[in-house]
């Protein structure tokens, strides 16, 4: 249509070619066509219990990917014990050797067909567009890989000062235990909280959400393919009860590297806590969690660039970004003009399929969060807050209309609370009330991942700017809260967001990392 800077005709698009057309048909085909048995990998060996569920596609829900074996306590202390095992070699290797596998990995998911393959079932699995598929499966997988490298390698450089007849120096260790890397159903690339450490030296138990258990299990195929040897990363699928106790409650838990639910998040914490007497080491506490992240437009705000920042922000991936937009504070004077394009725009979205190329908006990822929505939104139409959309359907997959709310009362939980949808809730302030709206941005929310203000007139970008310093671990002038790039962006939140280690950074890393210092004398 021409509405939307995306999809087949973004320059940067994976499949805007014919070949690479052609590759994608052909895996979307090779994955509806296998029936995957998903089962924990422990030592390189498949380990199985027999206890399974269903992998389904989220806009097809009676289309089975596969099957996927879940994992209990027995299967995870044999998860750790390989991974303590692979620690007294792995992490003694020269760094040459450990990385090859992972840069092979990386070049031969930028060129070969594994970026068609993990695409397609990134599309497949989670519901991606093609677009949206390539910038997490290949893109920011092969910018994460890459990234780690360099990053030890500026981490390894960073040393002490040594004086007249001492060399000072630090060994960056890799941490004394195992990592226990859960990683969330929304990013492909996120399973990258289980490559980092590993680059490092450690050695991993990585439970993957059971939503996106498929791409988890072809990540791991490519790695060992790419040469990763076996018992270095170890992977557990399960519920959170059947695998978080048994990691949590081990004396040689040495970090925990999550993305997932603030609750989630809060819970390990806890259990952290509770064990902290009884481990090795304290263990590291590394998590990007939940968001409820604002767009604010100042008068001065352009209004096109706002109106596309409002329909990507909060549509892209059914809005299940941590970063996407779900709030909007607008002034008086804009709302009906931007109200007019955001209706407008929204009613061309084709919802669906979306492996279709027409498709902007997919599924959302199951039937529990789809009913949560359902609930939401029968509660926003119960008090006429709709603007545009606001139903659900889950009769073939599992899909929430692209739905823009308007709420009078800034504190309503329609505002306030995540919802993880493709939902945008809009409150409109009065033009004279800036200050009074830069106060609610920060306030109103628990959170603090990302936020954009829009505003053409300088002195308000610098007066949001200096009022939203908590507000947002990524903040975003004139521009979407979404869509973060490795190396240009570093990506996380603070206050019930997040610890803001800063995905792929070498912030990041050093947490996995134990420095020992050597003075020596000569
Ligand atoms: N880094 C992604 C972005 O900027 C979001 C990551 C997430 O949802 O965890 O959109």
């Amino acid at each position: 249509t021409g509405l939307f800077p995306i999809g087949p005709t973004d320059p940067y698009a994976f499949a805007t070619g014919s070949t690479e057309r052609a590759e994608i048909a052909a895996a979307l085909d090779e994955i509806r066509n296998t029936d995957f048995q998903v089962a924990s990998n422990i030592a390189g060996k498949e380990v199985r219990t027999g206890r399974t569920m269903a992998i389904q596609a989220p806009h097809n829900h009676s289309q089975k990917l596969g099957e996927l074996d879940l994992a209990g306590p027995s299967e995870t202390q044999a998860a750790i014990d390989a991974s303590l095992d692979a620690a007294r070699w792995w992490g003694t290797l020269p760094w040459e050797e450990r990385v090859a596998p992972f840069l092979k990995a990386a070049d031969m998911l930028e060129h070969g067909p594994w970026r068609a393959k993990l695409n397609a079932a990134t599309m497949l699995e989670l519901s991606k567009t093609t677009y949206q598929a390539d910038i997490d499966a290949a893109c920011e997988t092969v910018d994460f890989i890459r990234a780690n490298v360099k990053n030890m390698l500026d981490m390894y450089e960073t040393q002490p000062g040594s004086q007249a007849g001492a060399w000072n120096r630090i060994e960056y260790r890799p941490l004394e235990g195992f990592v226990f890397a859960v990683t969330p159903f929304n990013f492909t690339c996120m399973n990258n909280l289980a490559f980092g450490p590993a680059v490092l030296g450690n050695t991993v138990v990585w439970k993957p959400a059971e939503s996106a258990s498929l791409v988890a299990h072809l990540s791991l195929q490519l790695l060992r393919e790419a040469g990763l040897p076996d018992g270095v990363i170890n992977v557990v699928y399960g519920t959170g009860g059947d695998v978080g106790p048994t990691a949590l409650g081990n004396e040689h838990l040495a970090a925990v590297h999550f993305t997932g639910s603030t609750g989630t998040f809060q819970h390990m914490w806890q259990e952290v806590g509770k064990n902290v007497g009884t481990y090795r080491n304290y263990p590291r506490v590394v998590g990007e969690t939940g968001g409820k992240d604002f767009i604010l437009a100042h008068p001065s705000a352009d209004l096109e660039a706002l109106a596309v920042a409002c329909i990507r922000g909060a549509y892209e991936f059914q809005g299940q970004k941590c970063s996407a937009a779900s709030r909007l504070y607008v002034p008086r004077s804009l709302w009906p003009r931007l109200k007019d394009r955001l209706v407008a725009l929204t009613e061309q979205i084709k919802v669906g399929d979306p492996t279709d190329p027409e498709v902007y908006v997919g599924a959302v990822i199951n039937s529990r969060q789809h009913a949560k929505h359902t609930e939401i939104l029968a509660r926003a139409r119960a008090e006429k807050a709709v603007v545009v959309g606001g139903n659900t359907d889950d009769s073939i997959g599992w899909f929430v209309d692209p739905t823009i709310l308007e709420v009078t009362d800034p504190h309503s939980p329609l505002i306030t609370e995540e919802i993880f949808a493709p939902v945008l809730t809009t409150y409109v302030y009065e033009d004279s009330d800036w200050n009074d709206v830069l106060r609610l941005v920060d306030t109103s929310t628990p959170y603090g991942l990302t936020g954009a203000v829009f505003a053409e007139d300088r002195r308000a970008v610098e007066e949001a700017d200096a009022a939203l310093r908590y507000t947002a671990g990524n903040f975003y002038i004139n521009d979407k809260p979404t869509g973060s790039v490795v190396g240009q962006q570093p990506f996380g939140g603070a206050r019930a967001s997040g610890t803001n280690d800063k995905a792929g950074t070498v912030w990041n890393l050093i947490r996995f990392a134990s420095p020992r210092t050597t003075k020596e004398n000569h």
